[in-house]
């Protein structure tokens, strides 16, 4: 809402804190002795870097750890998200609905599959893709709902499931679910299921932010369908002995240290939920904060600590916040995500027309400041008392609103 507020005057401290951290950077003694052991073991001129029985091995544990038949590794989770939507071979105007508040990856991936992207709203508390609006642009063209689990807050997969077999496409029946996890590696949904579990397939990234990490990059894909897993094995190694394909595997060094990593996420997820339902508290009597849900049973693994903003604020003066946690008290904070219509040129282009107010309104509060369970007491000591000053100093700007909280 537009105001006639000054700018806040900064004094200009350096960034102490990070915009963001690199979240899954978190290697221990274990995942140093894979690297060694995939290093020392590769040194061999007749075997190499091959290493299909590490692959195979963190494929079969990350099955089990998800409770599905089939996880097929990709070197990333953008690669992998485009060849589960290429199974489905939509043709002009087949329509794919997913939540405006999203990474830009699974919408261009839609984009470049060839399918049009239907934009729905979120759920105000979780902003993750709200059912019953989702419920309003199922048509007799939906092929597929993409769901994101929006910054770790699990989304209750099994209900899109049920929306979707009650509007069946006329040629392919119920429209498939496609579950994003790139955030929620080793959370579960409200039935209790491990995400991975439920939906068509679910994709999952191990890029260097995400909860666990392969190097960097990397992705896994779940499913319990054959044919899908079949298609994808396909896919990722040019087209097996038949079909179109290219290269898309993890290497020998990553799988093994996946498989590490998997076995140390939930301990590392734990530290995080820990930290975040620490600072809710700590921040729960700033009236113009709304803080993240808690919640119980890995159906939050926080990998970002959102915070909205009162609707007075939104777009300047939380903009105004973010300035003044980082210019004057040194700690970095990013909008993720954006609604992404606005924020890129080709997912603008493309749903031309589409709009979705509540989620323009929502993404305009947002901000998260950084969070990491490897930040010590002092960093998350001044984190919480960044935003807590910062909030104070926004209010003081705009008496009016101090007391409101949207
Ligand atoms: C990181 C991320 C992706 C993409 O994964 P990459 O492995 O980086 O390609 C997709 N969706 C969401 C929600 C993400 O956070």
């Amino acid at each position: 809402m537009p105001t006639n507020r000054s700018t806040v005057p900064h004094t200009t401290t350096a960034l102490t804190i990070p915009f963001e951290p690199a979240q899954g950077g978190w290697y221990t003694e274990a995942e140093h002795d894979a690297i060694r052991m995939a290093v020392s073991g590769s040194g061999n001129w007749r075997t190499g870097w091959r290493g299909a029985e590490y692959v195979a091995s963190f494929e079969d544990a990350f099955a089990q750890y998800t409770g599905t038949s089939h996880a097929l590794a990709f070197n990333s989770g953008g690669t992998a998200m485009e060849m589960v939507l290429r199974a489905l071979e939509l043709k002009p105007g087949d329509e794919v609905i997913s939540c405006a508040i999203n990474f830009v990856g699974p919408h261009i991936a839609v984009i470049g599959q060839g399918g049009q992207l239907v934009l729905a709203e979120p759920d105000p508390v979780t902003l993750n893709l709200d059912p019953a609006d989702t419920e309003q642009r199922l048509g007799p063209r939906t092929r597929a709902i993409l769901v994101t689990h929006w910054n770790g807050a699990s989304a209750d997969i099994g209900r899109f499931v049920e929306l979707a077999a009650r509007h069946p496409h006329p040629v392919h029946g119920p429209p498939v679910v496609i579950v994003d996890a790139a955030r929620a590696c080793g959370g579960r949904t409200p039935s209790g299921a491990r995400v991975g579990a439920e939906g068509w397939a679910t994709v999952f990234s191990f890029e260097s932010k995400k909860l666990m990490t392969t190097f960097g990059q990397g992705s896994m894909v779940t499913t319990d369908d054959h044919g899908l897993a079949e298609q994808l094995r396909g896919l990722r190694t040019y087209g097996g002995r038949s079909g179109w394909g290219t290269n898309q595997l993890l290497t020998k060094a990553q799988a093994a240290v996946g498989l590490v990593q998997l076995a140390r996420l939930d301990e590392m997820n734990a530290a995080r939920i820990t930290r975040a339902h620490d600072r809710t508290a700590a921040l729960a009597d700033i009236p113009e904060l709304t803080l993240p849900p808690t919640l119980d049973e890995d159906l939050h693994l926080y990998y970002r600590h959102n915070l909205l903003v009162p609707e007075a604020w939104a777009a300047r003066g939380r903009d105004e916040l973010m300035d003044v946690l980082a210019h004057r008290y040194g700690v970095g904070s990013i909008v993720s995500d954006p609604v992404t219509y606005l924020g890129h040129d080709l997912i603008r282009t493309h749903t031309t027309g589409q709009h979705c107010p509540r989620a323009e309104q929502l993404a305009a509060r947002l901000l998260c400041p950084c969070l990491h369970p490897q930040m010590t007491e002092d960093e998350e000591a001044q984190v919480r008392d960044a935003i807590r000053r910062a909030v104070a100093d926004i209010a003081q700007l705009q008496p009016a609103t101090a007391k409101e909280n949207g």
